[in-house]
C-alpha cells in the first residue's frame, strides 16, 4: 500500500481537498442530475463546460461557413485528426505527428494488425494475453481470418494464473522467435495492473518482435513516457479518463520510425496533403501519422476533445496521476478499515508504480450492490463475476466523495441491502 497516512474520519478528507491543487478544475465539468456521485469515469468520463464549448463553436463555423469549414484557420479542422494527435500526444510525451485521432480503437486495432503483422514462415505469431478487453481479441482474431490462417496456429495467448494479473516475466518467456507481434493492454481493465511496458517493449525488441498497447484504461489517468518506453504502435479510445465524449474519436500511435511502413488500410485522407485533391487513384502515402488516417474526419466526434484538452493540459499530467494515485490509495485504506467486516475485498495491485487509475472492489454480491449504489445515488461500474470498479477521477471527484462512498458502502454491508434487489441483469449493467 502507498505510504500515505491515512486516518478514518472525515476531516481528513475535507484537508486533502481543502490542499488539492486540481479541486479547482472540478467546476469545469457538469454536475450530474441530482448530484450524484460518479464513480464511473474509467467507462465514460463526465461532460465538460469546455467540452460542450468546443462542440457549439464547430456547429457555428458549420453554420456560417459550409463547405469552407475545411479552409478555416489553416485548415484546422481539415487536419483536425492531426491537430488534436499532437494534443493527445503531449500526454504520452510521443513526438509530434507520431498521434492521429481518427475511427475507433477496434478499428484502430485492425489497422495496426494490417500494418505491422508480415507473417512469414519462421516468425508469424501473435502473442496476446487473456484478460485484455474482448474487442482487441475479436480484431486480432479477424485480422488471421481474413488471411485464410487458423487462429488456433497463429495466436499465442499468455494465460494469467489467477484470472486477475498477468505475470511479466511469463510474457517475456512467451516472446520466441515465432513470434512476430505482440498486442497488450497497458492497465488492465478489471484489476487495473499497469504493465511495465518499458520492460516488455525493451524485452520484445531484443528478441526483433514489434509489440504495442492497447491505452484505453491509461491515456487521461497514467503519465506514460513513450519517449523513453519507444513502443512500435499504440491505440486507445478517448471517452474514458479523458472525457471526450460517448463514441469520441479514438487514438493511434505509431512510432516514426515505422513511416516507412505500407499503411495496412488506405483511405484518400492517408494520401500526401499535396495530391488528395488531384483524385489520382493511385494512393500516395503521407509521410507521417497521417497515413494511418482513412476518411474525412469525424469533426462532431473530435471537438469535444479539443474542449477538454484544454483542462489536461492546464491540469499537467504528473499532477492527475499523483492525485488519482493517492485518492485510489485512501480509498483502499478505508475499505481495510470500514468495510472488511461486511465481506468486502479489492483485487488490484497496491503498489503505485503497478496500479492504474480505479479499485477493483470485490465481493459475493457485487451485481446487486451496484444497483444499491445508484439507489443511494452513486454511479458505480460492474463487471462479471463480481467486481465493482470505483474510479475516483483526479479532475472532477473529491476525497469527500471517496469518503461518501465508502460510508454508503458501510451502511449497504451492515443492512444487506443487496436483499432489496434482483439479480437479473441489465443490457448495460
Ligand atoms: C474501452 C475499451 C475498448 C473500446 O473499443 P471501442 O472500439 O472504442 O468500442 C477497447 N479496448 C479496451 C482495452 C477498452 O478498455
Amino acid at each position: 500500500m502507498a505510504n500515505k497516512d491515512f486516518q478514518p474520519g472525515i476531516e481528513q478528507a475535507k484537508a486533502l481537498d481543502k490542499a488539492d491543487v486540481l479541486h479547482k478544475f472540478r467546476e469545469r465539468f457538469f454536475p450530474l442530475a441530482d448530484n450524484k456521485i460518479y464513480m464511473d469515469g474509467n467507462s465514460l468520463g463526465l461532460a465538460s463546460k469546455d467540452a460542450e464549448q468546443a462542440l457549439l463553436q464547430v456547429m457555428e463555423v458549420w453554420k456560417n461557413e459550409g463547405i469552407l469549414i475545411w479552409n478555416v484557420e489553416n485548415g484546422h479542422y481539415f487536419n483536425y485528426g492531426k491537430n488534436l494527435g499532437n494534443r493527445v500526444g503531449r500526454l504520452i510525451n510521443a513526438e509530434e505527428n507520431e498521434v492521429m485521432i481518427t475511427a475507433n480503437t477496434t478499428l484502430n486495432i485492425h489497422q495496426v494488425i494490417a500494418t505491422f503483422w508480415k507473417p512469414t514462415k519462421e516468425r508469424y505469431k501473435i502473442l496476446v494475453d487473456d484478460l485484455n478487453f474482448p474487442t482487441d481479441r475479436y480484431a486480432v482474431d479477424s485480422q488471421i481470418a481474413l488471411k485464410g490462417m487458423k487462429v488456433e496456429e497463429v495466436l499465442k495467448v499468455v494465460e494469467s494464473a489467477d484470472g486477475v494479473f498477468i505475470d511479466e516475466d511469463a510474457v517475456i518467456e512467451a516472446m520466441t522467435p515465432d513470434v512476430a507481434i505482440i498486442l497488450l493492454p497497458s492497465v488492465l481493465y478489471r484489476s487495473a495492473q499497469l504493465l511495465d511496458m518499458e520492460r516488455l517493449t525493451k524485452e520484445a525488441h531484443k528478441r526483433g518482435i514489434y509489440i504495442g498497447f492497447d491505452l484505453c484504461h491509461s491515456i487521461g489517468a497514467v503519465a506514460h513516457d513513450f519517449e523513453v518506453i519507444q513502443p512500435d504502435f499504440a491505440i486507445w479510445c478517448n471517452y474514458k479518463y479523458l472525457s471526450a465524449g460517448p463514441g469520441s474519436t479514438a487514438g493511434i500511435y505509431v512510432n516514426k520510425k515505422h513511416f516507412n511502413k505500407t499503411v495496412g488500410l488506405a483511405g484518400w485522407f492517408g494520401n500526401k496533403d499535396e495530391t488528395q485533391f488531384q483524385l489520382n487513384h493511385e494512393f500516395e502515402q503521407a509521410a507521417d501519422i497521417t497515413a494511418f488516417q482513412t476518411g474525412t474526419p469525424n469533426i462532431f466526434s473530435m471537438a469535444p476533445l479539443e474542449g477538454v484538452l484544454n483542462i489536461y493540459e492546464k491540469a499537467g499530467m504528473k499532477h492527475i496521476r499523483a492525485k488519482s494515485l493517492n485518492l485510489t490509495a485512501y480509498m483502499m485504506y478505508l475499505i481495510d478499515s470500514h468495510l472488511k467486516v461486511y465481506g468486502y475485498t479489492y483485487n488490484n495491485e497496491t503498489e503505485d508504480h503497478k496500479r492504474g487509475g480505479h479499485v477493483a472492489l470485490v465481493h459475493d454480491e457485487a451485481y446487486r450492490i451496484c444497483l444499491a449504489l445508484k439507489h443511494h445515488n452513486i454511479i458505480p461500474d460492474y463487471r462479471e463475476p463480481n467486481v465493482i470498479r470505483l474510479a475516483p477521477i483526479a479532475l472532477y471527484n473529491s476525497y469527500e466523495e471517496v469518503y461518501t462512498l465508502i460510508e454508503v458502502l458501510e451502511v449497504i454491508g451492515q443492512g444487506q441491502q443487496w436483499n432489496n434487489f434482483s439479480n437479473e441483469r441489465a443490457i448495460v449493467v
